[in-house]
């Protein structure tokens, strides 16, 4: 089962404690259906394209 990371467009960026740009997104990992799973924190800076794996938090 594959899940897809996809960005709120609506949703309010944040400061990214990372590389600390304006540029940290509501996220919600998806389904291929649509199925919402959860929601994560994706910074665009950071990681600008591609999501192999949603990110853990230890
Ligand atoms: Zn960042």
């Amino acid at each position: 089962m594959h899940t897809r990371i996809q960005l709120d467009p609506g949703s309010t960026a944040v400061p990214c404690e990372q590389c600390g740009r304006p540029t940290l997104h509501v996220a919600r990992l998806v389904r291929e259906d649509g199925t919402p799973v959860s929601h994560t924190m994706v910074c665009t800076t950071c990681h600008p394209r591609r999501h192999r794996m949603p990110p853990r938090v230890p």
